[in-house]
């Protein structure tokens, strides 16, 4: 067992590792394949670095699960968490109370929010989010006497979350095929992935054609039906799909013409991720609902919700009648003041300035640098999120590149190699992906961009080996 701080309690990974194999059943994993190797204990983290039970140093390019954009070790945030924890740790909002930390969350979360959102619903997640999107869209139309406009449409590859609403919301198959779902009621449309699908087309025209396959859809289903379009200003679990400039003012202007809700699934665009607030200002839309999750508190405490605009708030209060909705921790006081001091941290640091003027460019200057790798087909970056396609053949135009074929799992090959030296990118197939801590500087961005590199290398020698390359 190898302490990971001079002075700190030392850990003995295999015992660890045996009663989780034993006892504790991961999130989207194959238990009996997790089981058979163990799973890696992860003890401490500071600033954008995370450290294994065997005292390993690893550089976190996923903020955990996007969410950590202040970085690990705030202590202020944990004497916020523990103030409120003494004072009072939990009531609830149900039955005519409030709390101070919720209510003024609420304030500061309608402050830094487009001026359409002056309310704000909570959950414990951001799967809970869109649950509540969906129910509040239908109360919506409902009030509105439009009881047959019940329909939401959604896109194929997105992710909305693992709740049986969230999961029917999403388009990933692979969670589709487990339990039955979508639930009716719910469609989905392409997705305005260009690698993939914008053969023969400028960007620009890949964007309009996309924003097309909505407008498609509400009219197959005919408009009286529709209640909302959901996405994602930018997909992130479905590989980071960075759409065209020309898709979202095209989406919106289809919602507008046939006064559809529009919801920005905001839970891992929001909180300075893209370079504003919120996705939603920057990428040309202004939104009925956003959800929101992970960002909003850091991930320190669990705290999620919806911003509820003028148009669907003024209904929901103006006629009044109870929203059977809700959950116990809904305004959580705790959650609410850790989200509270994340808030006044990203502001105090500039945060959202910093990615949108002087990291973020860096980051895409220096991600781009990328591109000359043999096994790099395409690279791309929007503020604090980034990925790259891997392939067999480049080709100067993207569409022409040779793909390997999915049963080789390059795409794991490589987040292995990344994973054994020290380095946190994710795998969507063979795209490799990054969403770092909104504090990253410039010299760790060199060191990622380098350690990126490294293991695009040893990737690179592993399947020239196997004569896969
Ligand atoms: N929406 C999006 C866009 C997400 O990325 C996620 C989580 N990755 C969710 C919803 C679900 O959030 P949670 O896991 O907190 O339920």
């Amino acid at each position: 067992a190898n302490p990971v701080q001079p002075g700190a309690q030392a850990f003995d990974t295999r015992a660890i590792q045996q009663l989780d194999s034993a006892h504790y059943l991961h999130p989207f994993t194959d238990f009996k394949d997790l089981n058979s190797k163990g799973a890696r204990v992860i003890v401490r983290g500071q600033g954008i670095y995370l450290w294994d039970s065997e005292g390993e140093k690893i550089l976190d390019g996923m903020s955990g699960l996007w969410c950590v954009n202040v970085g690990y070790g705030r202590t202020s945030i944990s004497e916020a968490v523990y103030r409120q924890m003494e004072t009072l740790p939990f009531y609830n909002s149900f039955f005519n109370t409030t709390n101070v930390p919720a209510t003024r969350l609420a304030a500061k979360l309608v402050e830094i929010s487009p001026p359409q959102f002056n309310h704000v619903f909570y959950t414990g997640s951001g799967s809970e989010g869109n649950d509540t999107n969906l129910r509040m869209v239908r109360r919506y139309w409902d009030l509105m006497g439009f009881k047959e406009r019940h329909t939401i449409i959604s896109r194929h590859n997105a992710y909305h979350g693992s709740t049986v609403a969230g999961a029917s919301l999403g388009g990933m198959d692979g969670m589709h095929a487990q339990g039955g779902l979508p639930i009716p009621g719910i469609v989905h449309i392409g997705q305005p992935n260009y690698f993939e699908s914008g053969r023969g087309m400028t960007e620009a025209e890949f964007g309009i054609e996309a924003a097309g396959w909505l407008e498609a859809k509400i009219l197959e289903l005919g408009p009286e039906k529709v209640a909302a379009f959901i996405g994602e200003p930018v997909q992130g679990a479905g590989g980071v799909i960075i759409p065209p400039a020309t898709y979202w003012p095209e989406i919106q202007r289809i919602c507008d013409k046939y006064g559809i809700l529009l919801i920005a699934d905001e839970v891992i665009c929001g909180f300075g991720r893209l370079g504003a607030w919120f996705g939603s200002e920057l990428l040309g839309i202004k939104p009925d609902l956003i959800t929101f999750a992970k960002g909003v508190s850091s991930g320190y405490i669990p705290l999620g919700g919806v911003l509820v605009g003028d148009r669907i708030a003024d209904v929901l209060i103006g006629q009044g009648g109870d929203f059977n909705h809700g959950f116990t921790y809904s305004g959580h006081p705790v959650a609410c003041a850790a989200a509270l001091e994340n808030i006044r941290i990203i502001e105090d640091e500039q945060l959202v300035k910093q990615v949108a003027n002087v990291t973020g460019p860096y980051l895409r200057r220096k991600f781009a640098s990328l591109r000359d790798h043999p096994l790099v087909g395409y690279a791309d970056s929007y503020g604090f999120v980034a990925g790259l396609n891997l392939v067999r053949k480049k080709a100067e135009v993207v569409h022409d590149c040779e793909l390997f074929t999915p049963e080789l799992a390059v795409g794991m090959i490589c987040r292995g190699h990344m994973f054994n030296n020290g380095m946190i990118m994710r795998a969507v197939g063979d795209r490799m992906i990054i969403a770092p801590p909104l504090v990253m500087t410039k010299a760790e961005i060199d060191e990622m961009v380098n350690k990126i590199r490294y293991c695009l290398d040893k990737t690179l020698a592993d399947l020239q080996e196997r004569g896969l390359a």
